[in-house]
């Protein structure tokens, strides 16, 4: 049987005894309905996974004792960051969780001219805790021990001053697939770039182009943003990574 996986943002220490927090006490009791004696899996995104063993459970309150501590490969080779294009609604959220499943090491939430989220900072600050949480969760569904990370939203223009030698972005009318392209050096960040719903207006294509950064197509059809970045990011896999 498959173990409930459960990140706890703490050091876990093997042989030792440790507080579960109250969120995931009350998952762990109520939801779960789990007893003393019963065994869960542990992470914190240090890479590791800590078998633990419920000690004692009370509604608010599990203790576990930290049984074991293994290493298990479930990262991607490769270090794919994905900057996206603020999609609307819950879009965005499916991008990043299945874009997590996928093994995404990094995120970039981009706005570009035909963004149609727009948000004062306290509301992008409550959106990027949202998305952290859709990112634990993706990882204790999908076994990742390192937990991705999500830098704030920032403005295309901007992001683009850290460009690596591998950036690709998504265009409908490019003439090259990643079939096409060389194989980038596993030890570098691959970006990927993502139109929002509207995609890239033809200003913003030419300013990306001038960057050298390669377009890339995933053939004749128009994807929806949200389908555009999982295909990549599956293609990507399939001819470079572990797929
Ligand atoms: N109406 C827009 C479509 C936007 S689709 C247009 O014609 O440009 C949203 C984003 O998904 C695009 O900006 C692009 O990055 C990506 N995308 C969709 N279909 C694609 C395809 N066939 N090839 C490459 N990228 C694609």
């Amino acid at each position: 049987m498959r173990l409930n996986r459960i990140y706890q943002q703490t050091d876990i220490t093997l042989n030792q005894e440790l507080n579960i927090d109250k969120a995931a006490s009350l998952h762990l009791s109520k939801v779960l309905r789990m007893k003393i004696g019963d065994i869960l899996e542990l992470f914190n995104g240090d890479g590791y996974r800590y078998q633990a063993v419920i000690a004692n459970i009370e509604r608010h309150r599990v203790k576990v004792s930290v049984t074991s501590k293994d290493q298990y490969h479930s990262e991607s080779p490769l270090s794919i960051h994905l900057y996206q294009g603020v999609s609307r609604g819950d879009k965005m959220d499916l991008t990043i969780q299945k874009c997590v499943e996928l093994g995404v090491k990094t995120f970039t939430p981009i706005i570009t001219e035909r963004c149609g989220v727009k948000l004062d900072t306290k509301r992008w600050a409550k959106k990027q805790e949202h998305w952290k949480k859709v990112i634990i969760s993706a990882c204790e569904q999908s076994g990742r021990d390192s937990i991705p990370t999500i830098y704030s939203v920032t403005r295309w223009q901007d992001a683009v001053l850290k460009l690596s030698t591998n950036s690709y972005f998504l265009d409908p009318h490019a003439n090259h697939s990643f079939r096409d392209l060389t194989a980038p050096d596993n030890t570098t960040e691959i970006q990927l770039w993502v139109g929002p719903e509207g995609g890239f207006t033809e200003q913003e294509v030419r300013h990306i182009k001038n960057l050298h950064i390669q377009p890339v197509s995933l053939g004749p059809r128009i994807l929806r943003t949200e389908t555009a970045a999982l295909a990549a990011v599956s293609a990507i896999n399939a001819i470079w990574g572990d797929f």
